[in-house]
């Protein structure tokens, strides 16, 4: 059951889940140029329908190339920005950190959901995390949310503990609405 006078809400990886990965040399990695950045369209469909639901979308990004020096904080503002309006997100959020800062909002730490869900009186239990890597999945688990697993078919260890799994946030769309629907009580 949901908090009195709570909300719900979808928190969305940026980086595989709204935007296409980025190759480079074998890795996959974030846009460095506004050339780079590739939005996912079927992506902009669903975070439509999520949002016309009546659910928050707040993305939650790791971005640490800027504390490593390859790219700007202003930088990935402006690209945060561009993917904000065509998602029609409600709010953004980035982590500058790499592990060595030992921030709190470096995903798999749940830091960035928990200012999420506060910025507009979100109730975590019935909300759901998105995303493409174990540590999306971690930082929802530690939040107390429902995730879903992007699987884009990565040759690292799959996530434990994922709710769901899709190949698209496209696809994950029914069982997101039912989820929160269910969770609403
Ligand atoms: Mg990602
Ligand atoms: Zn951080």
């Amino acid at each position: 059951m949901t908090g009195v006078g709570l909300g719900q809400a979808v928190f969305l990886d940026r980086d595989g889940v709204l935007n296409h990965p980025v190759i480079r040399e074998g890795n996959v990695q974030s846009p460095r140029t506004l050339d780079e950045l590739s939005i996912i369209q079927s992506s902009i469909e669903a975070c439509n329908i999520l949002s016309e639901a009546g659910l928050k979308l707040i993305g939650v990004t790791n971005q640490p190339d800027i504390s490593r020096g390859k790219v700007s904080r202003e930088f990935i503002e402006t690209i945060n920005d561009e993917i904000t309006l065509q998602m029609g997100l409600d709010m953004l959020l980035y982590c500058p950190h790499d592990d060595s800062d030992d921030c709190h909002c470096r995903k798999p730490k749940s830091g960035m959901l928990l200012d999420g869900a506060k910025a507009f009186d979100i109730d975590l239990s019935a909300s759901i995390m998105v995303g493409d890597r174990a540590k999306d999945i971690d930082a929802g688990l530690s939040a107390g949310c429902q995730t879903v697993f992007i699987d884009l078919g990565y040759d690292t260890p799959h996530p434990k503990g994922a709710d769901y799994t899709a190949p698209d946030l496209r696809h994950a769309v029914p069982w997101i609405l039912n989820t929160v629907n269910e969770r609403k009580g």
